[in-house]
């Protein structure tokens, strides 16, 4: 598409006909190919029994060529890094652990950091971690006259989600465009600014090579789910393909069950589910939140599995490793260096560092009263993940104000990126009309990587990407928080 794209120009003028005629086909075809959330109605029995379609734009969303393969290109350099926080014990000790870290300060980094701790001292029995990554991404507008940069939110290490949904939201945009061509109200579109996304069989071939690393063909692959998520047809697609495409069993199962099913073999760690399924890997989309360990219990049941030798997909290791106050030290002089130096070029590792925002320690020297100064162009970040814990810009001083001494520890503050002002594009919700908002795009890119064996290697791999689109006057994100719905790309 042309290079005179203006942002501000987009979506494309509709009929009210033209949108509504769009909107029946966008959710039929949402709800024919799996698009789907479980409805919010609890079924009696407990059997579910009725689906809604996912919250989806209508349109595609505008997305610079350049910086779209910048993104996909950083994300080896995003593998093998991530890959060797997790296995630098000492630089997590310090930065996340209980002695001298975060840990000390908050709660859930500490129980995780302490039972991590506890079983390296009893010597592990798999060396191996599997990272299912995404990092995230917002268009940033700078100073006027620049051209619009990436720049990285945060990457996430655990549970990353929508890989399966996002490849059907790009599927059902280019259905869109091949069936009713969206009417020609935008007649530079083409078929190739449409880019193609594979991320269910990209992340399945990431948990089917630790499988085939574990090296037991009857061993199965164990998700550890939360109770009551709706949000499953995203994860029940991948269970279908590494059945379809790898031949390997999947079972499923809850913190809850796993404390009555799961066992380890003494002598041989090997994991058991139920005495008998042998588990190559345990793939986690729970236990990324403290809300997910009620009790003392749960979090035993997360370290007998970690004890296991079962790969972890993550293990407490890279768990760790993606919390924000690690992003926030490798922006440090000389951090990131120490991680790539000498495995990537300094050219890549320049590029990694241009992808990032300011940030800094609320216990750093002037941390709290730069932060308070500069609160308007500022988020604030805990060491959480799932959406809603942030502290935004005029909430800050106030914030600062509760925030007792210590706690500055656990906290970082992140310049905010400022994404290009006056998109829109027409949300869907399920049993609502379209509604044209002003939105902000986050581009997630997905990521494998299997690593920890003897030689140091990583194995890693770019998978496929995912487009969360949210109102612009909500500073969150999240689809499963309700701030956002799933969309794709344009790219121009
Ligand atoms: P979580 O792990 O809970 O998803 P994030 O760091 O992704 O935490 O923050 C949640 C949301 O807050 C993001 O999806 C984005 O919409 C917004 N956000 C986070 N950091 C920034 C930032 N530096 N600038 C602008 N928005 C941000
Ligand atoms: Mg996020
Ligand atoms: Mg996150």
């Amino acid at each position: 598409m042309s290079s005179a794209f203006s942002f501000s120009e987009w979506p494309p003028a509709l009929s009210e006909d033209q949108l509504e005629a769009l909107t029946l086909y966008a959710t039929t075809y949402a709800l024919a190919h799996g698009l789907l959330y479980l409805s919010p109605v609890k079924p009696q029995p407990p059997i579910p029994n009725s689906a809604i379609h996912a919250p989806l734009s209508v349109f595609p969303s505008p997305f610079p060529r350049r910086l779209f393969s910048l993104a996909r290109r950083l994300q080896s350099t995003y593998n093998i890094l991530y890959a060797r926080i997790a296995t630098d014990v000492e630089f997590l000790d310090k930065v996340m652990g209980s002695v001298e870290g975060v840990g000390k300060v908050d709660d859930f980094v500490g129980q995780l950091w302490t039972g991590w701790k506890a079983l390296r001292d009893e010597g592990t029995a798999q060396p191996l971690h599997l990272g299912l990554f995404r990092s995230d991404y917002l268009l940033h507008a700078g100073a006027p006259g620049e051209p619009l940069s990436l720049k990285q939110v945060e990457f996430n290490t655990i549970s990353s989600s929508f890989g399966t949904l996002s490849q059907r939201t790009a599927a059902l945009h280019r259905y869109l465009y091949a069936s009713t061509a969206y009417y020609n109200v935008f007649p530079d579109m083409k078929p190739a600014d449409f880019p193609p996304n594979d991320t269910t069989a990209g992340l399945v071939e990431g948990l089917a090579a630790a499988h085939a690393a574990y090296n037991f063909k009857e061993a199965k692959i164990l998700f550890v789910v939360q109770a009551g998520e709706r949000n499953v047809f995203d994860q029940r697609l991948l269970e279908y393909e590494l059945l379809e495409k790898h031949s390997i069993h999947v079972i499923r199962q809850t913190f809850d069950e796993l404390a009555l099913s799961a066992s380890v073999d003494p002598a041989t760690r090997a994991l058991s589910i139920g005495g008998t399924a042998q588990i190559s890997t345990v793939y986690f989309r729970a236990g990324y939140t403290p809300t997910d360990y009620p009790t003392a219990a749960h979090y035993a049941t997360r370290f007998l599995l970690e004890r296991s030798a079962a790969i972890k997909c993550p293990s407490i290791a890279l768990q760790l490793a993606g919390g924000k106050k690690v992003q926030q030290v490798l922006t440090q002089p000389g951090v990131l260096e120490r991680f790539l130096g000498g495995a990537v070029p300094a050219a890549q590792i320049a590029e990694l560092r241009g992808s990032w925002m300011g940030m800094w320690g609320l216990d750093a020297d002037q941390g709290v009263p730069r932060a308070r100064a500069g609160a308007a162009g500022l988020v604030l970040k805990p060491q959480r993940e799932g959406g809603g814990n942030n502290v935004y810009k005029e909430a800050i001083p106030p914030f600062l104000d509760a925030l007792p001494a210590p706690e500055r520890q656990a906290w970082i503050a992140m310049e905010l990126i400022v994404p290009p002002a006056g998109t829109g594009n027409y949300l869907v919700r399920a049993g609502s009309d379209a509604e044209k908002v002003d939105v902000v795009s986050e581009l997630g890119i997905f990521g494998w990587a299997l690593f920890g064996g003897q030689h140091g290697g990583v194995q890693e791999k770019e998978v496929g990407w995912l487009v969360r689109t949210k109102g612009k006057d909500s500073n969150e994100g999240g689809v499963a928080t309700g701030f956002s719905v799933l969309d794709s790309l344009l790219l121009v």
